[in-house]
């Protein structure tokens, strides 16, 4: 991961390191940190809150530059663990008692179609009995791509080969198989056309009654997938999608890259949802179960 990180961490985090590490944090410096965390693509809600927070801890106590940088990341740690209210284990961990769905969405090229191969590589590798349901029936080569990613993994893709399929139905089709297989893990590739937010709604609206129906017990996520590079872009993306689906949790992708990883921070902010995994590269073996103590070590130290 710290490899991964390697460029976002240079690019801006470690800023804030080389502020806060020399001397006593003055109120230049406070205002240093806030440009880099701007700059971090942290956001203006974000770095408010950053800010007002580390403010607040400078008045109580002393502030010997390791400390400085400590209260720093315990804020940044707090912030990323606020909407599960609980500490972030870096496991990955669906219960085995129920089966587990999981519709995954992200706009074209944020990296949907790699995230599902690599969960499903993930499941297959932690032991859980894995399915993927290819509804992403609107782009022409997504259940091709899909099925790639499913060879790699050796986990099945169900698919509906006809034309114009309705992917509601594909989501009835996987379900079934997987209620027949004892499948633990279902990930439902589904579409992420934002350029009609109805028809994205009522697709996905479409997929939750067929579910509710068909595995009224089935714990459901629904994780956004979201290129880290499009910084505060990618947060507007997040704003519609979480309008049009009720999103639990989010997957950041390549942070391998150009990416300031400050967009973390604003998603959680802004959106309240949690980050659930983040990718740092195009290998089946580049993503990890997102640990806010591990990101923020690998941003800050
Ligand atoms: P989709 O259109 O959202 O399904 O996106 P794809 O999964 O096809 O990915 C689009 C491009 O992003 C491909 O070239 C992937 O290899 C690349 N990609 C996906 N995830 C990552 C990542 O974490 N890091 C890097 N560097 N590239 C990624």
């Amino acid at each position: 991961l710290r490899q991964g990180l390697d460029k976002t961490r240079r690019n801006i985090l470690n800023q804030l390191k080389a502020i806060v590490g020399q001397g006593p944090l003055n109120q230049a410096a406070v205002a240093e940190i806030e440009a880099a965390l701007l700059q971090a693509d942290v956001g203006v809600e974000a770095t408010d809150y950053i800010i007002s927070e580390l403010q607040k801890k400078l008045r109580a106590e002393v502030t010997a530059p390791e400390e400085a940088i400590a209260f720093l990341k315990e804020i940044l740690r707090d912030m990323l663990d606020q909407p599960l209210k609980e500490s972030h284990k870096s496991s990955f961990a669906p219960d085995k008692e129920t089966l587990n769905i999981w519709l995954i969405t992200g706009v074209n090229g944020a990296g949907k179609t790699t995230t599902i191969g690599k969960i499903s590589h993930l499941a297959q590798k932690s032991g859980y009995k894995c399915l993927i349901g290819a509804a992403d029936t609107f782009r022409a080569a997504a259940v091709e791509q899909v099925k790639v990613w499913g060879t790699r993994s050796g986990v099945e893709v169900i698919s509906n080969p006809g034309k114009n399929t309705d992917p509601a139905a594909v989501v009835f089709d996987a379900i079934a198989a997987a209620q027949a297989r004892e499948t633990e893990l279902l990930l439902v590739d589904t579409a992420g056309r934002l350029q009609n937010k109805k028809n994205l709604m009522d697709e996905l609206s479409k997929i939750r009654r067929i579910i509710d129906k068909k595995a009224p017990k089935a714990k459901i996520e629904s994780l956004l997938v979201l290129d880290a590079t499009l910084g505060q872009n990618g947060l507007r993306q997040a704003e519609v999608f979480s309008q049009a689906a009720q999103l639990s949790g989010v997957v950041l992708t390549k942070l391998d890259g150009t990416a300031k990883g400050g967009v973390a921070l604003a998603v959680v902010q802004q959106l309240g949802l949690p980050i659930r995994f983040i990718g740092a590269g195009e290998g089946i073996e580049d993503l990890r179960p997102f640990s806010s103590y591990e990101f923020v070590e690998a941003l800050l130290s």
